[in-house]
């Protein structure tokens, strides 16, 4: 297929320019002129929920809307039921997601059995039926003898281990960001530190190790801070962040509807305690968002990942502190950077290399090809969040009913059109 027309912003290359692509083998012509063009997105962190938890996601349908937010790899996480800690389980992941004929999709293995953070899963094994990383995630690893070990596995296998790193003790029952929010509401906080000294631990075992360390989610400005000193040491570490942690501040669990660059028209506030705003870790205050974008710009964080965690409503319609966390994330992602692009947060170009290059590198997957993995986005395109707009099952995003801007309106997945 020849794409004519399109502004090609190509990471590996660092070019920028209107160009010509060939993708695949099949004969046509799509006239691209206003589109960009850029390598098809790699999320290191999205929840597919299936097996298990079908009522929230499938493999099809997570996939689907992964390609309809522009990634044309995710990684899905082991949290389903049963755990994907065997190597069986994996294979069934793969022929599913293969089935779908949409974004590819490449399972990380639990690091503990059925993580419950006891007894190590079968590294080795995992790794040979195509882990391409380990995590408990949404379970963190506790005992820090057993993360030495698993770090030690996951040198010798060659993989990272993608680390939810919270101190659960410190956390406890916590449903939000501890701060001036979470007292004005009456709801139990989360502190950053719960968050500080889990990477703090984790990094010193990376170096005492040499296996590498992944962190998820990163929320807190200490957080990135630490990761920032460790690079400079050397320590193999690398680092991802939501697009909610980079937009939402803890104000909107209070109702703000306000992007965290966006003070022009303070969109009309919400109703508090809506439980689509939490997610975990915590959205955080605006000081902790400015560091985030400060560690994203420098290359401190490498990623941009979705956590993308659908949830069925039965788990979100309920008290605040008894729902479930989690946003629906893989189908509004580009629309919020593209937003946050737009007020002058972040260079385009870089964007695009944190949600391409940079994820690649972090797992150590095959760099992005733009003659075989190709998405096209309409950059002037308008679309309003809403329960059908959505091919998500999980409708749990505090987006929903805003207008945004900025559309994928094709995706190429090994050179062949997956979504026109
Ligand atoms: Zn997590």
């Amino acid at each position: 297929m020849r794409i004519v027309g399109a502004r090609v912003i190509d990471p590996t290359s660092g070019t920028d320019e209107i160009r010509e692509l060939s993708i695949g083998d099949r004969a046509g012509t799509i006239d691209a002129a206003g589109l960009i063009a850029t390598p098809g997105f790699i999320d290191l962190h999205t929840h597919l929920r299936e097996p298990g938890f079908e009522e929230s996601e499938t493999i099809a349908d997570g996939a689907r809307a992964a390609l309809r937010g522009g990634f044309t790899t995710v990684c899905c996480m082991p949290n389903t039921e049963p755990v994907l800690d065997a190597p069986g389980l994996l294979e069934e992941v793969r022929e599913r997601a293969a089935a779908a004929k949409a974004a590819r999709v490449l399972p990380i293995g639990s690091i503990t059995r059925a993580r419950k953070g006891v007894a190590l899963s079968d590294m080795a094994e995992l790794a040979d039926a195509g882990a391409v990383a380990f995590s408990d995630d949404g379970a963190p690893l506790q005992d820090a003898r057993l993360m030495r070990y698993a770090l030690e596995y996951a040198r010798a296998t060659g993989r990272v281990i993608a680390d939810h790193a919270q101190d659960a003790v410190l956390a406890a029952n916590g449903v939000m960001h501890e701060g001036e929010a979470s007292a004005l509401l009456g709801l139990p906080g989360i502190p950053s530190a719960a968050e500080e000294t889990a990477i703090a631990r984790d990094l010193a075992l990376a170096r005492l190790t040499g296996g590498r360390v992944h962190i998820a989610h990163v929320s807190t400005a200490r957080g990135v801070a630490l990761v920032r000193a460790a690079k400079r040491e050397g320590v193999p570490v690398t680092c991802e962040v939501t697009p909610h942690h980079l937009a939402l501040t803890d104000d909107w669990v209070a109702g703000d509807r306000t992007f965290a660059w966006d003070r022009r028209n303070g969109s009309a506030a919400a109703a508090p305690y809506d439980t689509a705003t939490k997610v975990n870790p915590p959205l955080r205050p605006r000081a902790d968002i400015e560091a985030l974008w400060q560690g994203l710009r420098d290359g401190t964080i490498d990623a941009i990942a979705t956590d993308h965690a659908p949830h069925a409503s039965t788990y979100k319609d309920v008290e605040y502190d008894q729902a479930a966390f989690g946003i629906s994330g893989l189908e509004t992602a580009l629309s919020v950077l593209l937003d946050a692009a737009g007020a002058g947060w972040i260079d385009l170009g870089v964007l695009i290399e944190r949600l391409t290059v940079g994820p690649a590198r972090c797992f150590g997957l095959d760099a992005p090809s733009l003659a075989r993995d190709v998405v096209l986005i309409d950059p002037d395109a308008e679309w309003t969040v809403a329960i059908d707009a959505l091919i998500s099952r999980g409708k749990n995003t505090p987006l929903l009913g805003r207008r945004m801007g900025g559309r994928v309106v094709a995706a190429f997945v090994e050179g062949e059109q997956r979504l026109e």
